[in-house]
């Protein structure tokens, strides 16, 4: 190989490598070794969720297991001095993003803290889980931070009600959401924050608001110290078939944050969703997140209305929001002046063709290495082997840009190249 070849071979493989190793530079915040009376402590809750599972049986909604499962929250709150409601309903709902209607008995485990009247902060999450495994993350992780929360919460002076709802049947079509609605309890919320989970580790993200967003996001990132959310991912979920208790929620139009890990999502639903998959400095990160929102919402009625907002974090340390306006008219300016420069450094038909076609081709070249692999190995071997999955797909896009890049973009200089693909990043931005 000439020396320029290996010297750039050498370079894509650096960049392959640096953009495998994305996942594992977005982390949930270290794990205290020790921890402030009125913190949230992770090890505590991870040892009482271990009580609570038992032997780690799956327990689908009204099953001996999930019974046993109940039996243990009851006794845990009662164990802190909570007096819990237990609810025993027959309940249907409808399920979401698709067809059809859920029925089961289902359970409802409620404890409320703080004044018996006013408008109430509503924290929900499923102890139920799905027939396949221990659900140890889903959502044994919301489970474990209600437990924690009101053990810390309990003898706090609130300013308003604190509902504490560990429902059952989540799992068949939020069916034990559905049966919150019927609960009187249930008229006098105006917030919620929804607790669940779709990996073990990771940290936790803030992924779906009320709308307009800029109520549940002034709350967010004044209570929030390492918020991990931003406004394209909000976007993105508002489009996939997926639901949770949050979309039996929404006729109710109550202010909503949504947290759950994403963090190796294989073991989501799977037996591999146990105790020992699931990371504490993610339970950690829930604990600290939710505390504090519940804190902040029981301390007074949240605003209502104020339009929409852009948002991201930077790091995972801080939250930038700019209202959907600013936002706009700043993609408008960036995007004149990025067609102005480009225009000025010339071959922007090119510099355009070279980075949508990248988009494009390398689209079609990890279609095409699906098909291939997809013949030789059945099921979703894409969800077994996320890095390798991940580094095939970069690969793709690698190989596209630099056959473009050497027949197309050829004559073109590093400064045209530049200007083109900032273009079409600012015209995909919206
Ligand atoms: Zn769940």
């Amino acid at each position: 190989m000439r020396r320029p070849t290996l010297l750039l071979a050498s370079l894509l493989i650096a960049i392959l490598g640096l953009m495998a190793a994305k996942s594992w530079l977005v982390q949930a915040p270290p794990l205290r070794a020790t921890n402030q009376a009125t913190e949230f402590d992770a090890t505590r809750a991870k040892a009482r969720l271990a009580v609570i599972l038992g032997d780690q049986r799956a327990r689908p909604a009204d099953t001996a297991a999930d019974d046993k499962v109940r039996g243990h929250i009851v006794d845990a709150l009662r164990e802190m001095g909570l007096n819990p409601i237990l609810r025993d309903q027959f309940a249907s709902n409808e399920l979401y993003k698709q067809r059809g209607v859920s029925c089961a008995r289902v359970r409802n485990v409620i404890a409320t803290l703080g004044p018996p009247d006013g408008k109430a902060v509503l924290l929900n999450a499923h102890y139920d889980s799905t027939p396949v495994g221990p659900g140890a993350g889903d959502d044994g992780v919301g489970v474990a931070t209600l437990l924690d929360i009101a053990s810390l919460l309990k003898d706090r002076p609130l300013k308003r009600p604190v509902i504490l709802l560990f429902n059952e049947g989540e799992e068949l079509g939020l069916v034990g959401a559905g049966a919150f609605l019927a609960d009187p309890l249930s008229r006098n919320v105006d917030s919620i924050v929804n607790l669940e989970a779709r990996g073990v580790r990771g940290p936790v993200n803030m992924f779906e608001t009320s709308r307009p967003n800029a109520a549940p996001i002034g709350v967010f990132k004044a209570a929030v110290r390492n918020p991990v959310a931003n406004s394209l991912s909000t976007d993105v979920y508002r489009l996939l078939p997926n639901y949770t208790d949050v979309n039996s929620f929404a006729e109710r139009n109550w202010l909503t944050l949504n947290l759950a890990p994403i963090g190796n999502e294989t073991r989501y639903h799977s037996a591999g969703d146990d105790l020992a998959a699931l990371d504490p400095a993610t339970l950690q990160h829930m604990g600290d997140q939710t505390l504090a929102l519940a804190q902040s919402l029981a301390n007074g009625a949240p605003k209502t209305g104020g339009g929409e907002r852009f948002f991201m974090d930077i790091a995972g340390k801080t939250l930038v929001v700019l209202p959907l306006a600013l936002g706009v008219a700043l993609l408008v300016i960036l995007l004149l002046a990025a067609v102005v420069i480009a225009l000025r450094r010339g071959q922007l038909v090119r510099g355009v063709a070279i980075a949508f076609g990248t988009i494009f081709a390398s689209g079609i070249l990890a279609w095409i290495a699906l098909a291939v692999i997809g013949a030789f190995r059945h099921g979703m071997f894409w969800r077994a082997e996320p890095v390798w999955t991940h580094l095939a797909t970069y690969a793709c896009v690698l190989v596209a840009a630099v056959l473009l890049i050497v027949t197309i973009g050829r004559q073109l200089t590093t400064s045209q190249l530049r200007a083109s693909c900032w273009l079409v990043s600012l015209l995909s931005a919206r």
